[in-house]
């Protein structure tokens, strides 16, 4: 028999291995998980494949060990919208990859809530042509995928100065044949574009120009100089940005094409930034670093699937 002061050690013992092996394993593996930045990514219609964007940018998010993802998928058509309810309050991110019909009235609404009660938006590549006519989308963007008359256009010197032009005054959205072109940081403190080069190599991509909306509070952070030769407009165009909506934030990368010549979303630099992106809109500070291998101004660095 185990003398009582024995026993009760022993069984002391037993109780803190009890509690230090069974009990909080999955309390501990709840409180990591809670303590994740929770991201809702938006799909279900797109110009793009959003089939194969979704996996890739969810499994981005997981790798890296700051995020819990959910993905709520749209009807693929014009019916079925009244099952369609996703709970944006839920979350404190909204990744849109979608690029289709519009929402209806009461998404929209909880949407336009979510963002002003603080929440964040980050809006990838063709997400910005999506909405045309819905006011509060566009002060969100800030410049989307529109025609000349439909706003005012943003372009910068090579000297960081940004010029606003009015509507009609230069073409409105498009793009020249997809190319490596070179990314420049109009905002290195930024904690978004924080140690990264100043200048590196995109990887191939639609690189677009013209984007037009209302140009409010837009804070760019990234700029890429559209070539004539590649069919550009010969300025420096807004490449990442973000714009204040209420209490909440919302950031724009509009790179990331994904076709039969290209998945720009596997390049290391604009994926850099998605991820920093929705980091930020969520807690108000990066803290994922550059990776070691990571595009120069010379070379690309593209990321395997
Ligand atoms: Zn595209």
């Amino acid at each position: 028999m185990i003398p009582s002061n024995h026993r009760r050690h022993f069984l002391r013992s037993a109780a803190l291995a009890g509690f230090v092996c069974i009990v909080p394993f999955g309390t501990f593996a709840r409180a990591a998980e809670a303590s994740k930045i929770s991201v809702l990514i938006i799909d279900g219609q797109n110009n793009h494949d959003w089939k194969r964007m979704t996996p890739w940018h969810k499994a981005q998010f997981e790798a890296c060990g700051l995020f819990t993802v959910d993905v709520s998928t749209t009807p693929p058509g014009d019916s079925g919208w009244e099952e369609w309810k996703p709970d944006f309050s839920k979350y404190q991110v909204v990744l849109s990859n979608y690029n289709g019909k519009q929402w209806p009235d009461p998404i929209k609404k909880s949407f336009v809530e979510f963002i002003q009660n603080g929440g964040g938006a980050v809006i990838i590549h063709a997400a910005n042509n999506a909405f045309s006519g819905w006011a509060e989308y566009d002060k969100m963007i800030g410049l989307g995928w529109r025609g000349p008359d439909y706003g005012n256009r943003v372009t910068v010197a090579d000297d960081g100065k940004v010029t606003i032009h009015k509507p009609k005054d230069g073409p409105g959205a498009g793009h020249g044949s997809q190319w490596e072109f070179i990314v420049t940081s109009r905002d290195a403190d930024h904690p978004i574009m924080k140690g990264l080069p100043l200048k590196w190599k995109h990887g191939q991509d639609e690189l677009y120009h013209g984007q037009r909306g209302p140009a409010e509070d837009m804070h760019i952070l990234a700029t890429a100089f559209a070539d004539k030769a590649k069919g550009g407009t010969g300025e420096h165009e807004p490449m990442v940005w973000w714009i204040p909506f209420g209490k909440g934030k919302v950031v724009t990368n509009v790179m990331g094409h994904v076709g039969p010549k290209t998945d720009a979303i596997q390049c290391a630099g604009s994926n850099l930034i998605t991820l920093r992106a929705c980091e930020w809109v969520a807690t108000g500070k990066v803290s994922l670093p550059v990776p070691a291998v990571f595009p120069t101004e010379e070379k690309t660095v593209i990321l395997e699937k």
